[in-house]
């Protein structure tokens, strides 16, 4: 698509909708054969990039990447297993070309009173909501470095912004990925790679209806302190995530933007 630019003064406007687009662009996208995840791989399509989701479900991944067309491939990875993610990363670059846009979506959460939560619990949830994110942004980040070039998102959530009781471990992984992305962000910026995190608010997902099925109590509250009155939709953070990817938030790194329907400033 070709750019039309209005000069005006110092002002440079580029047409909007290139300026939004992801055309030509290579995502890969963690966790992207179900959920939030695969709603982000569906946003990005439409914004014309190349998407590859990973998981740990080959079915879910081949009918995901059915539904999203000949744009999306897949890959199965467990990003728990840390020595795989340089090698997956190789094997994309190879097959696909390099990957513009990082995004670490794919995480687990775990609902238990703090004082029930063994080492064995705390650690399964930091490793897959932490260190994998941060070993798979190095394996990532370095190549983007080199190139001057890319764009990395993390999924954040409200349990990093205020306390929200029986998840301790989940609350600390993802505060961990709020401090990361502001290090990773002021160490990147000069190399053009931008680094910044999508804070979902209660978003209708398998996780969010495991989380509150058993729970009305909780639901009710996440509910009442949602000024939108509504829990959100996966394409919402979809479509966040497109802008966040694209140009048109060229100047935005080390930002973390609740998509939350006003849930983190609820009364
Ligand atoms: P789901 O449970 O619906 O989906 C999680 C996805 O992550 C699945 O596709 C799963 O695929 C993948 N995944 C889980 N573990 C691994 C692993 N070890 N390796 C590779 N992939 C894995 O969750 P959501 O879509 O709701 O959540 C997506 C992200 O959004 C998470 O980071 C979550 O913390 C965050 N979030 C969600 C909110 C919500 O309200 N839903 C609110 C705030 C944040 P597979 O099982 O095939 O491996």
């Amino acid at each position: 698509m070709k750019e039309k630019q209005i000069i005006t003064g110092e002002l440079t406007l580029v047409n909007h909708q290139s300026v939004f687009s992801l055309e030509g662009k290579i995502a890969l996208i963690t966790g992207g054969g179900s959920g939030i995840g695969y709603d982000i791989a569906q946003c990005m399509t439409h914004a014309g990039a190349t998407v590859i989701i990973t998981g740990r479900r080959e079915h879910a991944l081949q009918e995901a990447t059915e539904t999203l067309g000949e744009s999306a491939h897949y890959v199965v990875n467990d990003v728990t297993e840390l020595n795989s993610l340089e090698g997956l990363v190789e094997t994309i670059e190879a097959t696909y070309g390099p990957i513009d846009i990082l995004v670490n979506n794919a995480g687990i959460n775990m609902k238990k009173p703090a004082l029930e939560v063994t080492d064995a619990d705390f650690d399964r949830i930091i490793h897959t909501n932490l260190n994998a994110v941060f070993a798979l942004t190095r394996a990532c980040a370095k190549r983007m470095v080199a190139r001057q070039s890319g764009s990395i998102l993390m999924i954040s959530s409200m349990a990093a912004y205020y306390g929200i009781d029986r998840v301790v471990a989940y609350a600390a992984s993802k505060s961990g990925v709020e401090g990361m992305v502001k290090v990773l962000a002021s160490e990147f910026s000069k190399f053009n790679v931008r680094v910044n995190a999508i804070a979902p608010g209660f978003i209708e997902t398998n996780m969010m209806k495991t989380a509150m099925s058993s729970d009305p109590d909780r639901m009710n509250k996440a509910l009442n302190r949602t000024p939108m009155g509504k829990f959100g939709k996966p394409q919402d953070i979809g479509w966040a995530a497109v802008f966040l990817a694209s140009e048109a938030a060229g100047y935005i790194t080390g930002a973390s933007l609740p998509v939350d329907g006003g849930n983190s400033i609820g009364f």
